[in-house]
């Protein structure tokens, strides 16, 4: 039995805690799969890097309406996929290397395992290698343990060669057609990936429209231009799944009850991910879960003393900004436990990096309307600001919620052309209580740039 100061299970967010403070502490850092965690290898950061390259093979297929004749030849993928993963592997490989051999981590041990709890404070960890396993305690324990793709439980889909997020991005070839089982933003994501990339897409979709906790008219605005470039079925149940000589057949029911299936060369599932909380048996560590998730207070202190947790093992947000920030809380709290600071979460902004971009922050309209707020809202189109006339955008449109009396900004919708980087003078009025009035006109706004598109939403807003 080994004891340690301080363990952290899981190499994302949770690699991030040590730094020379705890250069006197004796760590140990478990990892059971590739070094570096989600967002690093099979999440975020690849994901992005496909959709870049996809962003241009799109501009070239759309470039019609600006006057400009040009046409995709060929995606080589192999040397997309290659390009991506030559830049990641080194980072993750470094990065356990350096946990693993530098001087400046000799206080540290890095475990290649799975770990579970066996007591309070007490762990197995199983070696990736079959190795016997080997027990720890510890003072502090923080849980960085991810979430994994959810696999739904259908019959016949053990047989299908199926794919998810973790797998996809490593294929060895394009194929003809994909059928994405999904309607969440990762599945959005990689349809514009593999279709900007050529390759035919069906995605199916449980209820009636895509990226459904999404803001109603961003959601519905994205259903309706995805249903133009994409066989996009809503409304299905997946009854049952089959290898075909083609590859992936999945049988659906509509909502009216009709048999139907849908054939393609490659099956994503995209359908969701659940916390790994189950994996480290918290239930024998003495630790409170909630929805599958490891329950934490605002200290990002779970049920047990000295034990902290962060991440999507723990939060309902599973973005990695999210997991950033806690992983700095935790680093804090563990620093400083008898002067603890809290988590914030009050405006979370989270995007997707589909084809349009969208991004979002604070409440849609319909959570606004359930809780019974006063709310006034202004929509305005990038049709109607000067760059959206350079681009001859005629779909985007920022969305904003504010209280009249205060103006103060209660969400922000957009849906457009880089979404991600137009919303964020919005989450940072929202973040310092800048009111909508100010933020309009207490500052210039580059003219012709993208963001009077966000100038003119404020001056929209019908406040008190
Ligand atoms: C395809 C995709 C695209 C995404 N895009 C975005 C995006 O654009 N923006 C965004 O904000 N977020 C995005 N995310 C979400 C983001 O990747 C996660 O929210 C983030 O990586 C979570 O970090 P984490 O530290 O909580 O967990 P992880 O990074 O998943 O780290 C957990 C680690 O713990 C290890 N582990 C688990 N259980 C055990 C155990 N029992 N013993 C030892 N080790 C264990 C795992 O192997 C893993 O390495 C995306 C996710 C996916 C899948």
């Amino acid at each position: 039995m080994t004891h340690y100061d301080l363990v952290i299970i899981g190499t994302g967010s949770g690699n991030s805690i040590l730094d020379p403070r705890f250069a006197d502490w004796r760590v140990a850092i478990i990892e059971k799969g590739v070094f570096g965690g989600t967002c690093l290898n099979v999440g975020c950061i690849p994901t992005k890097m496909f959709v870049y390259p996809a962003d241009i093979a799109r501009a070239i297929s759309t470039s019609d309406p600006l006057g400009v004749d040009a046409e995709l030849h060929e995606v080589r993928w192999d040397e997309v996929r290659d390009r991506i993963f030559g830049r990641i592997d080194p980072i993750a490989s470094g990065g356990k290397d350096y946990r693993a051999t530098h001087a400046d981590n000799a206080n540290v041990t890095l475990y290649d395992g799975t770990a579970r709890f066996t007591g309070e404070r007490a762990l197995e960890v199983t070696p990736s290698d079959d190795g016997a396993p080997e027990s720890l305690t510890a003072d502090r324990i923080v849980l960085a343990a991810g979430s994994r793709p959810v696999i739904p439980e259908v019959e016949g889909i053990e047989d299908v060669d199926y794919h998810t997020s973790d797998t996809v991005m490593r294929i060895d070839k394009l194929p003809a057609s994909v059928t994405i089982l999904g309607s969440g933003y990762i599945a959005a994501e990689f349809a514009h990936v593999f279709s900007a990339f050529g390759v035919d897409v069906t995605m199916i979709a449980r209820s009636n429209a895509l990226l459904r906790a999404h803001d109603l008219d961003v959601s519905t605005r994205f259903t309706e231009l995805a249903t133009e470039r994409w066989d996009v079925r809503t409304q299905r149940t997946l009854v049952g799944a089959r290898k075909t000589t083609e590859g992936a057949t999945l049988d659906l029911l509509t909502k009216d009850g009709e048999s139907e299936s849908v054939t393609s060369e490659l099956l994503l599932i995209a359908v969701g991910r659940t916390p790994n909380a189950d994996m480290l048996d918290a239930e024998a560590g003495g630790i409170a879960t909630i929805e599958g998730r490891i329950d934490v207070d605002e200290y990002q202190r779970t049920s047990v003393d000295g034990v902290y947790a962060l991440g999507d093992v723990s939060s309902q947000y599973q973005l990695k900004h999210v997991a950033n920030h806690e992983a700095r809380v935790v680093q804090h709290n563990l620093l400083h436990p008898d002067d603890p600071v809290a988590s914030d979460h009050r405006f979370v902004p989270q995007a997707v990096f589909t084809s349009p971009q969208i991004a979002s922050v604070g409440l849609t309209e319909q959570a606004a309307r359930s809780r019974g707020l006063r709310f006034v809202t202004a929509l305005q189109d990038y049709g109607g600001v000067a760059y959206g006339w350079a681009m001859e955008d005629t779909t985007g449109f920022v969305k904003l919620l504010a209280d009249p009396a205060t103006g103060q900004l209660l969400g922000a919708h957009i849906i457009g052309p880089q979404a991600p980087t137009v919303i964020q003078p919005l989450i940072q009025a929202m973040s310092f209580g800048l009111d909508a009035r100010s933020m309009a006109r207490g500052q210039y706004w580059i003219h012709p740039a993208m963001p009077e598109v966000v100038e003119n939403a404020l001056l929209q807003l019908e406040l008190d």
